[in-house]
């Protein structure tokens, strides 16, 4: 079949070589001149930094594609699993590092909390039940099929369906099951992992915590880029075409079926089409009379992101890979990122230095810093006051987190922001995954993989379910695949 993929993130290019695999003629359209969308880099000054994506969760996903390729993932993106997935820096002074190792984490709860260790290993447990139980349902299959709903995975969740927690929400959750209030915060944290409010998302979420503290946080051993390198290499080598610098402008539509799409000056033809690009786009713009459009414009879009790309003249050893400096006022900052829709003045900073790993992605002595705080997607705010105001609360609080003066050690800056996102990847309004999780329904409420009103039209990637987030996405491609699987073969 002659198939086109619109979008090269990590979405359409999983989808793309997996269709490629089962000898589809595939055709990727990107209106980047590269390859990536949320996931890229940017070189400056002697630096580079990974622009999105810091975390790496689920490599085998990524393994997978190199394996039904026949071949063996390739060395750069071979993931090391950190020893320390997150140091966490909490206002009262607190330093906590989450350690994989379950002996030096125990110590780590005794050592620095009030918590006793068993508190937190039943959490990490409870998680990895969840997940157990879900994942099949609403992480690896096509959830609005009618059908699947008499198939094992769903049965079971059906006499389960009390272990999710759809009626709670994550911090009702994590409150009960902690005495030490630090340590709700630090699993609160993880409905951001899909830009939502752990005060308004369901407690099923909590289910995040198991892919980094159960299965493991890891890095490619060359960044956060290599994946996309070696997945586009991959494709290239089974077959697919790419159109870079190719903005897909319309989907060409007759009766049920979608014949192809308009760039801007040509029309192509096709027998399938995936959408790898944001949904909201083919509802706006791209296809009229798509049957979802009202639905997805009244749901609340998932938070953005701003970011400071520092080039540091010094090196920082009491920092990790990753590391997060809480707020004091956590409920606050999601009260005015999804309700006023600005940052707060405190916010909560994630600072990520891939060069702790990747020697060369700073000179000698020097580090990159990437520095990220939660931001509301874009709605009209004064952008360049924002991020002056923000830069300012940012800074204050690195320096009064680590006792120095960080400005003046900041020698290259780039900055990134909702409307820069949504310049570079074409995400809506800088909205990072899509839609929010901050309902129990939300997981109903996501843009499915198919319609039944286009037959030959699929969906991937990070506003489409099973969600956002890498491991998300490439689940997204393979559902995408088996669905073509099972109607074409
Ligand atoms: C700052 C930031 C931090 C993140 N941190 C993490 C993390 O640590 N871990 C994690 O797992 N996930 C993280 N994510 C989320 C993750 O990056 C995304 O969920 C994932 O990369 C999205 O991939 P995708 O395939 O859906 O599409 P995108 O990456 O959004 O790619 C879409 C592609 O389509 C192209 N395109 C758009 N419109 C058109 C059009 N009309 N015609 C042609 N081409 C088009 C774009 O140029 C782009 O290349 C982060 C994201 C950001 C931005």
């Amino acid at each position: 079949m002659k198939t086109a993929v619109i979008g090269s993130g990590i979405g359409g290019l999983a989808t793309a070589i997996r269709l490629a695999t089962r000898g589809h003629e595939v055709t990727v359209f990107e209106k980047n001149s590269r390859p990536g969308g949320k996931l890229s880099e940017i070189y400056a000054d002697g630096f580079r930094f990974d622009t999105g994506p810091s975390l790496f969760t689920l490599p085998t996903l990524v393994e997978e594609l190199f394996s039904i390729c026949g071949e063996e993932m390739k060395d750069e993106v071979s993931a090391e699993r950190l020893d320390i997935n997150c140091r966490y820096f909490f206002p009262d002074g607190l330093v906590f590092d989450f350690h994989h190792d379950k002996e030096k984490l125990e110590e780590e709860v005794v050592q620095k909390t009030k918590e006793k260790p068993e508190a937190l290993f039943k959490r990490l447990s409870k998680s990895k039940e969840v997940y157990e139980i879900s994942a099949p349902v609403f992480v690896f299959t096509a959830f609005h099929k009618l059908s699947n709903f008499n198939t094992p995975p769903y049965k079971e969740m059906a006499f389960r369906l009390h272990k999710l927690n759809f009626f709670r929400t994550m911090h009702g959750a994590n409150n009960g099951d902690f005495k030490d209030k630090r340590l709700v915060q630090l699993f609160d944290r993880y409905a951001t992992y899909n830009g939502s409010n752990p005060y308004r998302a369901p407690a099923t979420l909590n289910m995040i915590a198991h892919l980094e503290n159960n299965i493991g946080a890891y890095f490619p051993r060359k960044g956060m880029y290599a994946i996309i390198n070696s997945l586009y290499k991959l494709a290239v080598k089974q077959g697919v075409l790419f159109h870079f610098n190719t903005r897909v402008h319309k989907l060409l539509s007759e009766g049920k079926t979608v014949k192809g799409i308009r760039t801007l000056d040509s029309k192509h033809y096709f027998d399938l089409l995936v959408s790898a690009i944001d949904v909201k786009q083919i509802t706006r713009n791209l296809l009229a009379g798509h049957p979802h459009r009202k639905r997805l414009e009244k749901a609340e879009p998932s938070s953005s992101a701003l970011i400071f790309y520092w080039g540091i003249n010094k090196t920082f050893p009491q920092l990790q890979l990753h590391n997060i400096l809480f707020s004091a006022r956590y409920k606050d900052e999601f009260r005015k990122l999804f309700r006023e829709r600005t940052i707060i003045d405190d916010p909560t900073v994630y600072i990520f230095i891939s060069s702790k790993i990747v020697k060369e992605d700073a000179p000698k002595g020097k580090e990159n810093w990437f520095v990220m705080v939660n931001a509301p997607s874009d709605s009209g705010q004064d952008w360049e006051a924002l991020v002056a105001e923000t830069r300012r609360h940012i800074i204050s609080k690195i320096n009064r987190t680590l006792g120095i003066d960080i400005e003046k050690h900041i020698v290259t800056e780039r900055i990134g922001s909702p409307v820069t996102i949504e310049r570079d990847t074409g995400s809506v309004n800088g909205a990072l995954y899509g839609t929010s999780s901050n309902s129990m329904f939300s997981a109903f409420l996501r843009h499915p993989n198919f319609l039944n009103k286009y037959k030959n039209l699929y969906f991937v990637g990070g506003s489409a379910h099973p969600g956002g987030g890498i491991p998300l996405c490439l689940a997204s491609a393979k559902i995408v695949d088996e669905e073509i699987r099972i109607r074409y073969e």
